[in-house]
């Protein structure tokens, strides 16, 4: 039973439908890193005893699965604090060694805040930043992607697929573009990674950014795909000290969340084909209800991760719309980090929706967890919320 607009089932969480924002741990995840918090508890980095030796071989297993969901090399890999740090150290790690051959760096107006502030810091150290716009269904025009290459250009910066509308980017053809021009190409697809086939080799992409709290796994631990050959990609470190992933980023490994990682890769392979179906009919279940209670989806609703709609609400008062749904479902209005500045959405914005549409725009993701149950009570919630305040 539903309870709207009461206090009495306060205590009870609400459907969770924030799969963008992160995700819970998937048990068997739990269940493979417990050793190696209390008993397998070693330095990964040392091979002398039993300890050292249990945490360096988990180590190896993790890098493995980490490699074999992207397609890669398990020396291709380096572990990192999450898709933030392997952002940081891809864009600065870039701009720092290839600043001799250029210092242009073409992004998207619709990345990830990780991205876009990272490049504007690497603006103020005298890089240029190009910001292509989208379309309205929030894609890339690949003809202005290529005549805005010049020859200082270095890198090409782009998403796999966007985490407020699930618009998915034609990598294989932006990889293709970088390698004809020689320009190295950076994929941020931390939204992408576990949820849908990425193969680095097929869609030419040389580094590749994934975190695993996206895909069921620990928050605070992601990975940096670095490619090792054709072409050899060398980075200059941005964390140094005791030479821990091969020099590219010292400090401890982080063992158990590296053995979550792993096997959260290594489920989501086993499980994408069948959870790509089973999560598109329930989002597709939900967006219909939407439509018919008036909504615009938002971006290209083809070329879309399975488990997420985001939808415009008809006019209505956008900051009770928000409010009346926090109690009841936890859904967000673009990204968290747009959250906290209270601006609207850029990746909405940058769709040519105005600040009003934006803010009344949610943002509804599902998890390999949520039941078709959860979604006729957020269906029904949804229709109440609407009629309530049309
Ligand atoms: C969540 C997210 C990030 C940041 O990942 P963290 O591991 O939380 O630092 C970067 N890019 C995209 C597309 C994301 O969805």
């Amino acid at each position: 039973m539903i309870n709207i607009g009461s206090c009495t089932d306060f205590m009870k969480l609400p459907i969770y439908l924030d799969a963008m924002s992160t995700t819970p741990v998937d048990p068997g995840v739990l269940e493979a890193m417990l050793p190696y918090f209390l008993t397998h508890f070693g330095n990964a980095s040392g091979r002398f005893h039993a300890f050292g030796r249990y945490a360096s071989d988990a180590d190896e297993l993790a890098r493995e699965q980490v490699a074999h969901i992207i397609g890669a090399q398990k020396e291709e890999i380096v572990f990192t604090s999450g898709a933030t740090e392997s952002i940081n150290l891809a864009l600065r790690g870039v701009a720092n060694t290839y600043s001799k051959k250029g210092k242009h760096i073409i992004t998207c107006a619709t990345e990830h805040k990780a991205v876009l502030d990272t490049c504007r810091h690497l603006e103020q150290e005298g890089f240029t930043v190009t910001y292509l716009p989208v379309s309205t269904e929030g894609h890339l025009d690949l003809e202005e992607l290529k005549s805005s290459i010049t020859s200082e250009t270095i890198l090409l910066s782009f998403m796999y697929a966007n985490n407020e509308t699930g618009v998915i980017f034609p990598v294989a053809e932006i990889g293709a573009i970088a390698k004809e021009k020689n320009i190295l190409f950076f994929c941020d697809a931390t939204q992408a990674v576990g949820k849908i086939p990425v193969n680095v080799l097929n869609d030419g992409i040389d580094l590749l950014a994934l975190s695993a709290h996206k895909m069921y796994g620990p928050k605070g631990v992601g990975a940096l795909y670095i490619r090792r050959k054709n072409p050899r990609v060398s980075i200059k470190p941005i964390i140094t000290g005791g030479g821990q992933e091969r020099g590219i980023r010292s400090g401890t490994l982080n063992v158990p969340g590296i053995v979550g990682l792993g096997k959260a890769a290594e489920l989501c392979r086993q499980r994408m084909e069948q959870e790509r179906g089973s999560i598109s009919l329930l989002r597709n279940d939900l967006e219909n209800e939407l439509v018919q209670l008036g909504c615009t989806v938002n971006g290209d609703r083809f070329h879309r991760l399975p488990q997420i709609t985001n939808c415009t609400f008809k006019p209505l008062n956008s900051t009770a719309l928000v409010a009346s749904f926090a109690p009841h479902l936890a859904v967000s209005s673009g990204s968290a980090c747009s959250e906290e500045s209270h601006e609207p959405s850029h990746v909405l914005t940058a769709m040519g929706l105005t600040a009003n549409e934006a803010k009344r725009s949610v943002r509804f993701a599902l998890t390999r967890f949520t039941t078709p149950d959860e979604i006729e009570d957020a269906k029904q919630i949804i229709r109440k919320i609407v009629n309530d305040l049309s």
